[in-house]
């Protein structure tokens, strides 16, 4: 069910349908190469959501672009949030969710720079001992061996990006603007990575162009297999959400201990508290 589609009465009937769970689409506003639409991965997040509601029901919030993407700045379009904006503005629509009823969030990425962000949320969230649960995962990407895509060096606004671009809207991917030519990552990061280093340009080393592989392999029915699979994910993860009575109350716990650490009696006499 999308949030923003609802009626107020049946958003109150919607948080009880779906059991209180929902789904923040999580993506970006930035470059995707020369071809697709520069909110491809709002998009992108957003529909498997939104697929996935069909079948398993939860609430959809809109397409969200207020991310992490500093990487992506050198190129036009790119709408780079500040990072402590980044992080208040998601807390606060989660608050706003609890406070509407909906008291599981999850959060899907469309957007490989929330690799770390999404992840950092969610272990920060004690420090203000919110009293909802967030789940994060990562929706799988298909086995190579299943052979849907041909290029084997995939990223980002590559082969698979763009096949799931074109199943969502074909008329705003613009195949015949694609680079000329494929790329391969160019490792310009190599010795400070093989050393254990990461830097703030780790990405861009590897990136410059915001494109890897080759896009002109890009289909929309080959987006549509992808999406299946992703979609067939997030619904047996909306399941397990919703089937789950224990991360609450661990929330709970956790936050009630960590007002008054005390020493667990495990440690002296092995008895599990
Ligand atoms: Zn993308």
């Amino acid at each position: 069910m999308r949030w923003e589609n609802l009626t107020s009465p049946e958003f109150a009937q919607a948080v009880i349908n779906c059991a209180g769970v929902g789904i923040i689409p999580v993506g970006v506003l930035e470059a995707h190469a020369s071809h697709m639409p520069l909110g491809t991965d709002m998009f992108t997040a957003h529909f498997a959501a939104c697929r996935a509601a069909e079948q398993e029901s939860v609430i959809v919030f809109p397409p969200y672009p207020f991310t992490i993407n500093h990487e992506t700045a050198h190129l036009p379009g790119g709408l780079v949030i500040k990072r402590d904006l980044a992080f208040a503005l998601l807390e606060n629509i989660c608050d706003e969710m609890y406070r509407n009823g909906i008291d599981k969030i999850i959060l899907i990425s469309g957007h490989g720079g929330n690799r770390f962000f999404l992840p950092l949320f969610v272990q920060t969230l004690p420090e203000k001992a919110k009293p909802y649960v967030v789940y994060f995962a990562d929706l799988p990407v298909v086995p190579i061996e299943d052979h849907i895509l041909d290029e084997e060096e995939l990223g980002h606004a590559c082969e698979a990006e763009t096949s799931l671009m074109r199943c969502i809207n074909d008329d705003i991917v613009h195949m015949d603007q694609a680079p000329p030519q494929r790329f391969s990552n160019a490792h310009r990061n190599r010795p400070i990575a093989a050393a254990g280093g990461y830097t703030q340009v780790d990405w861009y080393a590897m990136y410059p162009h915001m494109y890897v592989g080759d896009a002109r392999k890009a289909t929309a029915e080959k987006g549509e297999a992808l999406f299946a699979y992703r979609i067939a994910a997030l619904v047996k993860l909306i399941q397990a959400v919703k089937a789950d009575e224990v991360s609450a109350e661990l929330v709970a716990e956790f936050n009630r201990r960590q007002a008054h650490p005390t020493v667990p009696s495990f440690w002296t006499t092995g008895k599990v508290d």
